[in-house]
């Protein structure tokens, strides 16, 4: 009974220790090269994968989204990373109580909404309010839809001004209105008659209706609390994905410190084929045409190859490889006629989680359909001519087919004698 009460008091007392020696970068999935902006890359992504919103009741959820918050805190700036990589944990907790430059931890909330604005919440909470979705449509070549593609775009958009950290004041003091106490409104009272009042609710004319003032207006966003910025947004477009998806980036809208940032909406669209500069981008594939999983082309045979056979041909694929469509001497392609190449459409995709590998998912690549398309000479070398021509009157003769009498259309009516008056 002993033991295990001493062993609980080990693990309870050792616990915080060994969280808190957590290396910050591995917590951020960093190394020590990590530039500013990739860190926060990794706060943004992380901080609300492991949001408590978004995972209630799971403690260790709640526990690494305090340790991301903190791993951003020392490594966002300069001063603090450069003692972390120096000192350690130790040097940090130092620096910071010694408190001349460094400024207190914040709180993993209000970082949150430093990012994401109200109030550290996911706004689907009563009371939050939400800002508006944001759709950005980017057009991307088929290529990319077959191969996946890691895509960098910018947009701009409103951002929480990170100066002033969206206070709007220089000092990041705001000093709440003590007359109407923050509520931007006050309630006067009229007398009408002896004993008889009427309250009106009135804008605060102390504060002008704002309910909190700044010294000194913020020099970044001149107290507005708010910039715009072109945002550098990084998308992995996975191969076989659909035209038309929708890729959402939870947050990511407009920011502002009144809202939670609503959701921005990736929309892939497929661009309309055009030669490309590089070899890479001068394959048949560029302009093969798409239709859910499958591929479509038309490749063009002479009349000699439609009819006698004996050709090949190699069409490169939008990755450059290519798909040999060949026939042997005495294999006729009827024009129009479509041939099915199997597995050579576009990869399979699904979003995994969505449905899980059974086994009534169609996970087979799309089929690659080729039309033949015959084209006849329109000039013939004369001595060629002669020489077709004295070919076909004597099969003509031997086996000629009257196409008029075999293609069972009825015959037409004889022609009614005239009348010769
Ligand atoms: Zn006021
Ligand atoms: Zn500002």
């Amino acid at each position: 009974m002993r033991l295990i009460q001493f062993v609980f008091l080990v693990v309870f007392v050792l616990l915080p220790l060994v969280l808190a020696a957590e290396d910050y970068y591995k917590i951020l999935g960093l190394d020590k090269s990590a530039s500013e902006r990739d860190i926060k890359r990794a706060y943004r992504t992380l901080s609300k994968k492991f949001h408590p919103d978004k995972n209630p009741g799971d403690e260790t959820a709640q526990k690494k989204f305090v340790e991301i918050a903190e791993a951003y805190d020392v490594l966002s700036t300069s001063t603090t990373r450069k003692i972390y990589d120096q000192y350690g944990h130790e040097g940090v907790e130092e620096h910071r109580q010694g408190g001349t430059a460094g400024r207190p931890a914040h709180d993993p909330f209000d970082l949150f909404s430093r990012f994401f604005g109200g109030g550290g919440h996911f706004g689907h909470a009563p009371g939050h309010r939400r800002g508006p979705d944001m759709e950005f449509r980017v057009g991307i070549p088929l290529r990319d839809f077959y191969t996946g593609r890691d895509l960098r775009f910018s947009i701009e958009k409103q951002q929480i001004c990170e100066a002033c950290e969206g206070t709007g004041s220089a000092d990041r003091e705001v000093i709440t209105c003590d007359k109407c106490h923050g509520r931007g409104m006050v309630i006067q009272k009229h007398m009408l008659a002896p004993g008889m009042f009427q309250q009106i609710q009135m804008p605060c004319d102390k504060c002008r209706g704002q309910g909190k003032s700044i010294k000194k207006p913020c020099h970044v966003c001149e107290g507005h609390r708010v910039v715009r910025n072109d945002v550098e947004t990084f998308v992995t477009v996975e191969p076989g994905m659909d035209k038309g998806t929708r890729i959402v980036f939870e947050n990511e809208a407009e920011e502002s410190p009144d809202w939670v940032a609503g959701d921005l909406i990736l929309i892939l669209e497929e661009k309309e084929a055009e030669l490309g500069s590089t070899d890479e981008q001068r394959t048949d594939g560029t302009f093969f045409r798409r239709k859910g999983k499958d591929l479509f082309w038309k490749e063009a045979l002479s009349l000699r190859e439609a009819w006698m056979g004996d050709w090949s041909r190699n069409i490169t694929h939008l990755d450059g490889h290519v798909v040999r469509l060949r026939r042997n001497r005495g294999e006729v392609v009827q024009p129009l006629s479509v041939e099915t190449v199997k597995g050579e459409g576009m990869p399979h995709y699904s979003e995994g989680h969505l449905h899980d590998h059974s086994d009534d998912v169609d996970e087979e690549p799309g089929n690659l359909y080729i039309e033949y398309t015959v084209v006849l000479p329109d000039q013939m070398d004369s001595a060629m001519e002669k020489e077709f021509h004295s070919l076909w009157e004597k099969w003509r003769q031997k086996k000629g087919v009257d196409l008029a009498k075999d293609s069972g259309r009825p015959v037409p009516p004889p022609e009614p004698a005239r009348d010769e008056l």
